[in-house]
Formats: C-alpha cells, structure tokens, sequence
C-alpha cells in the first residue's frame, strides 16, 4: 500500500528517456546497443552478452553496484534473460570480493543472478565462491588480469545434476569469468553457459575503480 503511494507520488522514470512507470522502458532495452562481437570467453558452452556497457545501461550499472539501488537488478536481469534458449538445473552467481560486498552490504551479481534464477524459475546456486581476495581487475594489463585470478575461485557443495548459468554484471577481458568457468568445469559440473548484463570497453577507463571493471 505505502511502496503504491509513494509510485504515485514519485513514478519511477526511465534512465533512458524519462518516461514515468519504469526504471529502464522496455522500448529503451529493446534500442540499447548489443554486445555482438566474439565474446572472449573460453569453456562455456553459449555466451549471452545483453549489452555494451555504454549510455543508460552503463548508468543503470553504476546504479546498481554503487548507489544501492538494488531494483535495477530486476529490470537488468530481465532486460536479458529472455534471449536465453536453453534450461539449466541452477543459476550461479559469480561472487565478488568480500571486501567490497561488505562495503556495499549486497552483491550485485547475486542480485542478478537470483532474478535470472526467478525469470528462468530454477534455484540459485551460491556454491561459487572466492578463496582469495583480488586486486580490482581495471588497474592491471591483460596478463596481469589472468594471474590476478588464477585459483581464485573454488565449488563449495554437491553437484549440480546437469548445465549451470554463471551470471555476472560486467565483463571486459573475460579473465574473471574465465576462470569461473574453469573453476565450475573443474569440479565436475557437466556444462556451463554465461549470461553477463554488459561487455566494457576493453581500453583503459579514465575512473577503473569507480567502474569496477573485471
Ligand atoms: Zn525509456
């Protein structure tokens, strides 16, 4: 009743063009330019980048991982997940570091991947998980970024009986995700598929750490 009253008197308006009733308007995640390149992954099976991480989807990001507004995951989530054509036994999130999810007291990805897990109706699995903390990826070079997280992830749990979905927020090098994916093949998960809401421009950012790039 009160969360009706206050959409009333503050609507929610879209990042992309202010129309009132919504946080992103589905004819603007309809129009947000794709990721459509080779994505830069290797070992998962299919790939679905949503966007480039640019304009209003860039924004609803930042939104998300540093201003607490945790509703984009939603909107993000399910600008996406319907381009997804195969089912799986769980949605994994892949973590990120402990020290900055106490910082910000959610993690993001989690977020994501558990409207993913509510869109595609399957669990979500949080059996990913760090053993180590990192340096943020956006200071380093690309080989630098591979080593930075070589055997930083371990499965935590039983097995799935069959193909996961490991989704994360932003994707720039892939040597994160790479390594996750590793981590999930390794421990004997049949098949892993990517779902990331945005690709970053691979190019030095003027603000790395503000943009968490990875
Ligand atoms: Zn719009």
């Amino acid at each position: 009743m009160l969360e009706r009253f206050l959409q009333w008197l503050f609507p929610d308006t879209c990042l992309g063009c202010t129309a009132r009733g919504a946080l992103l308007c589905q004819r603007c995640l309809q129009h947000a330019p794709r990721y459509r390149e080779a994505p830069p992954l290797t070992g998962a099976e299919q790939i679905c980048i949503g966007f480039l991480y640019t304009g209003f989807i860039r924004e609803a990001l930042l939104l998300l991982k540093y201003c607490g507004q945790r509703r984009y995951a939603g909107v993000l989530a399910r600008g996406v997940a319907p381009r997804l054509t195969k089912t799986y036994v769980a949605v994994v999130p892949l973590p990120a570091a402990a020290s900055r999810v106490a910082k910000r007291g959610y993690d993001q990805a989690v977020l994501l991947a558990e409207e993913v897990a509510a869109y595609l109706q399957v669990p979500c699995w949080r059996g990913l998980v760090r053993t180590r903390e990192t340096t943020a990826q956006a200071k380093l070079d690309r080989n630098q970024r591979i080593q930075n997280v070589a055997a930083a992830f371990a499965w935590n749990g039983t097995i799935p009986d069959g193909g996961v979905l490991l989704v994360d927020d932003i994707c720039t090098t892939g040597a994160t995700l790479s390594e996750a994916i590793d981590t999930l093949l390794r421990a004997g998960i049949v098949c892993v598929d990517v779902m990331v809401v945005a690709r970053g421009n691979t190019k030095p950012s003027r603000s790395p750490e503000r943009e968490g790039l990875h």
